[in-house]
């Protein structure tokens, strides 16, 4: 097969996602008092509602509907004043009411959409033509949204066992219906995603969105957010859609990206054999790297929709939806651009910290201890806390600061953070017992430089004819002359400082 930045110069893909997540931070499922809890022993969380017993009446969770309103407003969707739920019919033991209560064509949120920016190697999986790009070649993406609904989760069925002619050649079905009934979200986006990159991207803001508003603890792992790729490809230049497959479940970023990629190859590869894509449902094998077929397509499936007479249509006003706005707190984007104008920090930075709302919170608690070493904090929260297990935001800004004066290296600064890791210890207090403390002081580090270059008279020749690295050497020699305890920072310039001269 061709390689997808072959195949994207003569076909352009189009993608569309379906991603669901549970509201896994509310304590109750969606239409019933039931406890929100997977872990328990199977079938302990059920009532007559959530078996779907005849004459169990519903009853919907406000709080579920203020989650997916913040996320529709986080979104920028409009919320609907008038929606309603349905019901969606099929025949499936994970279910025992044999329909799922989910939303019709007016869902709470309709047409949002989110903005992607895509930069570095992702962002040459688009050929610069259909995209206006910066001079780093980075573009910014508007995506869609169609809808966000509302809906609930179905039973979990395991298939045990090894009899043949069985479910998945298992010789029996257990069904844990704690699961069912858990209050879901369903995000459709418009077919506006043109790269496995940006399908990745739109995924990881999604999910840094829904964590910052704290609706869902947003596992791909786990399943708390589960996504469906669909795809299709087109001649470049053209309007008309092809034909699109879905993959189905798709539980981590780079299986999203992955899968994406390796379908817009095997389509390109089909129609340029003059083949056929059959609209069909695809899974996604990540150990052999491909795509197998599911099922496919014949029909339109008929869930017999129709509005749910147990649930009278939703009515949402004004002031609940402004109590909702008023909950949702500073998003991504804006806590980035916030640490970009107000602290300094350099915008890769400001991201990867802005997107994840614990390292966020870390990270603020951090400057207060240390207002001065921000941009060293900052530093040192995107490249060094992520190996740690239990630092505190203290200990990092005491190391931050130590850092910020050279008092001591980088490469020390790693090894004093794993040595407090999970202790209370002060930075300081271990860097002083351990004599790590670099000496900065210049007069004393420019008499070792005197010293280093008066002996290694080869590399100052050396540097003088042009092979600047050699100071890398001159460097480890004055670490050498001053037992490592002189900044090589410090040496670094003033060695330069002297060579230049
Ligand atoms: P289905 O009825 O098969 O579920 P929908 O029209 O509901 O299809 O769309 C499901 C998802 O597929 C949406 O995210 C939509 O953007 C996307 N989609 C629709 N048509 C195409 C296409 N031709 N190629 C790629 N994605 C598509
Ligand atoms: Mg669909
Ligand atoms: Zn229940």
């Amino acid at each position: 097969m061709k390689k997808l930045q072959e195949v994207l110069r003569d076909w352009e893909a189009v993608i569309g996602l379906e991603v669901h997540t549970e509201l896994t931070t509310l304590e109750t499922k969606m239409f019933c008092d039931c406890k929100l809890s997977h872990d328990d022993e199977p079938n302990t969380n059920v009532c007559p509602v959530c078996l779907g017993m005849p004459g169990a009446l519903p009853v919907p969770n406000k709080k579920a509907i203020e989650s997916i309103v913040m996320a529709g407003l986080a979104t920028n969707c409009e919320i609907q004043p008038r929606s309603y739920f349905y019901r969606k019919h099929y025949f499936y033991p994970d279910m025992s009411k044999n329909y799922q209560t989910t939303q019709g064509p007016v869902a709470f949120c309709m047409h949002g959409h989110l903005d992607l920016e895509v930069s570095g190697q992702g962002a040459k999986e688009r050929p610069d033509s259909t995209v206006e790009k910066d001079a780093q070649g980075s573009y910014v993406a508007p995506i869609r949204i169609l809808r966000i609904h509302m809906e609930e989760d179905a039973a979990k069925m395991v298939h045990v066992g090894g009899g043949e002619g069985r479910i998945g050649g298992a010789s029996e079905s257990l069904i844990d219906y704690n699961r069912c009934g858990t209050p879901l979200i369903e995000l459709v986006t418009e077919p506006d995603l043109r790269t496995p990159e940006e399908a990745r991207l739109f995924m990881e803001k999604l999910r840094q969105t829904f964590l910052t508003l704290g609706i869902s603890d947003c596992s791909l792992e786990a399943g708390s957010m589960r996504c469906d790729g669909n795809v299709s490809i087109r001649r470049r230049g053209t309007t008309e859609f092809g034909t699109k497959t879905e993959m189905k479940n798709i539980n981590s970023f780079k299986s999203l990206h992955d899968a994406l990629e390796y379908e817009i190859c095997r389509q390109a590869e089909v129609l340029e054999e003059g083949g056929i894509v059959y609209q069909e449902t695809r899974h996604w094998e990540p150990s052999k790297r491909r795509t197998v077929v599911m099922r496919v397509k014949e029909t339109a499936d008929d869930y017999r929709m129709y509005p749910d007479p147990d649930l009278a249509p939703f009515d949402l006003s004004d002031e609940f939806v402004q109590s909702c706005r008023e909950r949702v707190p500073e998003l991504p984007d804006a806590k980035r651009d916030r640490y970009v104008q107000t602290h300094g920090l350099k915008r890769t930075d400001a991201s990867q910290i802005a997107g994840d709302p614990a390292v966020a919170r870390f990270f603020e608690e951090a400057i207060t201890y240390a207002p001065k070493a921000v941009q060293t904090i900052a530093n040192v929260v995107v490249n060094l806390v992520p190996a740690t297990t239990a630092v505190t935001a203290a200990q990092v800004a005491s190391l931050s600061s130590l850092l910020a004066e050279d008092a001591i290296t980088f490469a020390q600064a790693r090894e004093v953070l794993e040595l407090v890791d999970g202790t209370n210890d002060d930075p300081q207090k271990v860097v002083d017992e351990r004599g790590m403390r670099q000496s900065t002081d210049t007069n004393a580090l420019a008499a070792t430089v005197e010293e280093v270059l008066a002996r290694c008279t080869d590399q100052v020749r050396q540097y003088k004819e042009g092979n600047k690295k050699v100071v890398g050497f001159l460097v480890g020699q004055c670490m050498k002359a001053s037992r490592g305890t002189g900044n090589p920072k410090l040496f670094n310039q003033l060695l330069r400082q002297r060579l230049e001269e």
